[in-house]
């Protein structure tokens, strides 16, 4: 997605360990003429799926998330993040591995948003080494429901969540490919229509 593409050359910043700040776009400012974009995109790219529910995780990939749930006029639910959690019977959690804050959290969602008749697109910012998208596919399969794809706005391909979710044939779709970060730059991969 060139608009997108151009975004990130202009305002994302490549910090220490391999990680891209995108704070005045997706991450903390949110641009939502950007988002609507990013929304429409990913309801472009999944238009046959029939799509019942966005998951997410709280808090970036509650932005592009939403833009896609109005695009696909379903709702969005987006998993709690909690340092530990009391095992209630009416949530289902995963643990999910931060890349960027280097701890674990647990996710939760509420058993009454997520039922076995649902048929879900998982919507997240970054796709690094593909721990978020994993918590949440195990939520999904612990309420019975299946998974119709990922949508990821930023993917570093360069680290292993990509290769995780080929490998279980589940549908990605990401709308910028970063392929390498040098010297502090973004190099994209080329590009694609996938
Ligand atoms: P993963 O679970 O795939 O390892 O990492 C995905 C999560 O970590 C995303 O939801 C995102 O919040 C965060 N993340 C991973 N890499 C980056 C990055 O380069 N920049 C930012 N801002 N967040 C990242």
């Amino acid at each position: 997605m060139d608009l997108l593409e151009r975004r990130i050359k202009e305002d994302g910043r490549v910090l220490p360990g391999d990680v891209l700040k995108v704070d005045s776009f997706l991450n903390h400012q949110v641009d939502p003429v950007l988002m609507a974009e990013v929304g429409q995109e990913f309801q472009r790219h999944f238009a046959q799926a029939p799509v019942t529910k966005i998951l997410t995780v709280e808090s970036s990939g509650i932005a592009p998330a939403v833009f896609t749930g109005y695009a696909f006029k379903v709702p969005v639910v987006f998993a709690r993040k909690h340092k530990s959690v009391t095992l209630k019977d009416d949530m289902y959690t995963s643990v999910v591995y931060s890349y960027t804050k280097k701890v674990s959290n647990h996710i939760a969602i509420a058993r009454k948003f997520l039922s076995a008749d649902d048929k879900v697109l998982i919507i997240d910012d970054f796709l690094a080494n593909g721990q978020a998208v994993e918590g949440l596919i195990d939520i999904i399969n612990q309420a019975g429901a299946q998974l119709l794809g990922v949508g990821i706005v930023i993917e570093k391909t360069f680290q292993k969540g990509r290769q995780l979710l080929d490998k279980r044939e589940i549908p990605v779709y990401s709308l910028a490919r970063i392929k390498a970060f040098e010297n502090g730059h973004v190099v994209f991969t080329e590009e694609q229509e996938q």
